[in-house]
């Protein structure tokens, strides 16, 4: 999986077999039509996760210009004609059977893609659902809902490599660390990522069983971090959806 950075801070992911290519999440089509070019590859598929102009903006130019077939969500506003897919359902691009996952909570019909195994291991393709060391903002779900969609997610195999759209990581393993200051794994997980992203280079794909140790939004009933959310506000942090809206609303007031 090659992630080809878009806008300021997303990635669009490019897999390929030497020949025919996908993309995930085109938000805008000129870095897709160069990286095609450059690697010498004809795009035959196009997955989208949800509906947001920086995921979906690219769709309709690479559609018209190369003919890719296009999934999306069931139940979110796409730029026709897609192939509309629901978790449980499978999307089959570059003869690979992706298994459809559906994560609401960054928008209510958000989904995510799976393969158990390219060259060897499985990859996630998860949006703006799960980031590394964080998780996408709730624009039309509930704390409740990313939970549960979170919980699907971290279910997947230690070695699945995590996808995600943004480069958020080094603000979410401070916000991290200030949940978690005792969290050893953490605090060498930031430093290797500072080092990454000062030469310039991608802290993605992450390893799902790295993110259990250190993403806090992966961590809400670790007995530390329910601990620094009873710290921050006692009277939402009193079911483990109220935990994990506290660390949600602290995240988005953390700077
Ligand atoms: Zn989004
Ligand atoms: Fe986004």
């Amino acid at each position: 999986m090659i992630p080809l950075p878009a806008f300021s801070d997303n990635y669009i992911w490019l897999l390929h077999d030497g020949s025919q290519a996908l993309v995930v999440d085109p938000g805008e089509a000129a870095p897709v039509f160069e990286a095609l070019q450059r690697e010498g590859l004809q795009l035959r598929s196009i997955l989208v996760t949800h509906h947001h102009a920086d995921h979906v903006g690219g769709v309709a130019e690479l559609r018209e210009a190369t003919g890719a077939e296009v999934f999306g969500p069931a139940a979110e506003a796409m730029p026709e004609p897609i192939v509309r897919v629901a978790g449980g359902e499978v999307a089959r691009a570059l003869g690979l059977d992706f298994q459809v996952i559906d994560v609401p909570g960054h928008t209510a019909g958000h989904i995510a893609y799976y393969h158990p195994a390219i060259d060897g291991a499985p990859v996630l393709f998860c949006g703006d659902t799960l980031f590394s060391g964080g998780c996408g903002r709730l624009f039309e779900g509930t704390p409740a809902q990313m939970l549960d969609s979170l919980d699907r997610l971290a279910a997947l195999p230690g070695d699945t490599r995590v996808c995600c759209a943004h480069e958020y990581t080094l603000s979410n393993l401070r916000f991290a660390r200030a949940v978690e200051p005792g969290n050893t794994e953490l605090i060498h997980y930031l430093a290797h990522c500072e080092a990454l992203r000062a030469d310039n280079r991608p802290t993605l794909p992450a390893k799902l069983a790295q993110e259990r140790a250190i993403n806090p939004f992966l961590r809400s009933r670790e007995p530390a971090v329910v601990a620094a959310a009873r710290a921050r506000d006692a009277d939402q942090s009193t079911s483990e959806a109220g935990v994990f809206a506290v660390l949600r609303q602290w995240k988005n007031e953390f700077r």
